[in-house]
């Protein structure tokens, strides 16, 4: 297999070997010229891929800085773009948010990544309201999930708008004493409004 000291040692005039001092500065500035000179450098796929699989904690290659490279030392999958800048390939929610921290539109590949991220991650809270007994916040994502409610959750909800009733009466000074009967556990949960509540209009 060819390795990437084979391809140099054979390429003539590589800016890297014609002069490393920028590659390796601690002076931003000069390590900026030597990106630049990088984005002609017919190496520069191979180069970057070298100093990325073998953890190059310093100096730039293949017109990548260090700085650049730590992030994707993980493993993760890489591409450049258009522009020639070291980015993740498509398809996750981390490349979904490079997108937007580039002032991109988000391509589809990273959109559907998304949506399956914020799905699974109200599947998680959901399932986290349910072990809880249900509640109001979990109607309304059952709702945002395009899904019934479940009767624990409706239930939850009412008794919760039946207590902020309650709450808005007592201020106004209508309201009756609180009791702690009507012990559903999403009862408990809220404030313990009475299981004789007035239901409110909740659709399932
Ligand atoms: S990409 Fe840059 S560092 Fe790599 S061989 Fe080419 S000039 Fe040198
Ligand atoms: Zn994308
Ligand atoms: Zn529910």
């Amino acid at each position: 297999m060819t390795t990437l000291p084979d391809l140099t040692a054979r390429t003539p005039g590589l800016p890297c070997r014609l002069d490393p001092a920028p590659f390796f500065s601690d002076q931003a500035t000069e390590r900026a010229a030597a990106v630049r000179l990088c984005r002609g450098c017919p190496l520069r796929p191979q180069c970057a891929s070298y100093a990325l699989e073998q953890r190059i904690p310093h100096g730039v290659w293949g017109g990548t800085t260090a700085a650049q490279r730590r992030s994707f030392h993980n493993g993760r999958p890489w591409r450049f773009d258009d522009a020639g800048r070291l980015r993740l390939v498509c398809g996750s929610e981390d490349a979904y948010r490079s997108h937007l921290g580039y002032g991109e539109r988000p391509c589809d590949e990273c959109t559907a990544a998304h949506t399956a991220h914020v799905e699974a991650k109200r599947r998680q809270r959901l399932a986290d309201e349910h072990a809880l007994g249900g509640s109001g916040v979990g109607y309304f994502l059952h709702r945002r999930l395009g899904e019934p409610s479940c009767e624990d959750c409706r239930e939850a909800l009412r008794l919760e708008r039946a207590a902020a009733e309650r709450r808005r009466a007592a201020r106004q000074g209508h309201g009756q004493p609180r009791t702690r009967s009507g012990t559903s556990r999403a009862a408990k949960r809220t404030s313990g409004a009475p299981a004789g509540a007035q239901p409110l209009p909740i659709a399932s």
